[in-house]
């Protein structure tokens, strides 16, 4: 594998990262939370947002 074609790998992962890291807040945001209580946190089980305490 050629350094530019990693290179470009690299880029085009990293965008899709940062829009799906977009779309998992927004779709967090929208969320109706369920909160599944730990003793240090809590986590939505349907989105899977954590919640700490402190
Ligand atoms: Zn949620």
């Amino acid at each position: 594998m050629e350094v530019a074609e990693i290179e470009k790998e690299l880029q085009h992962l990293k965008s899709r990262i940062a829009s799906l890291q977009s779309y998992l807040q927004q779709k967090q945001k929208e969320c109706d939370h369920v909160f599944k209580n730990n003793q240090l946190y809590e986590q939505c089980i349907k989105c899977n947002k954590v919640s700490t305490y402190f």
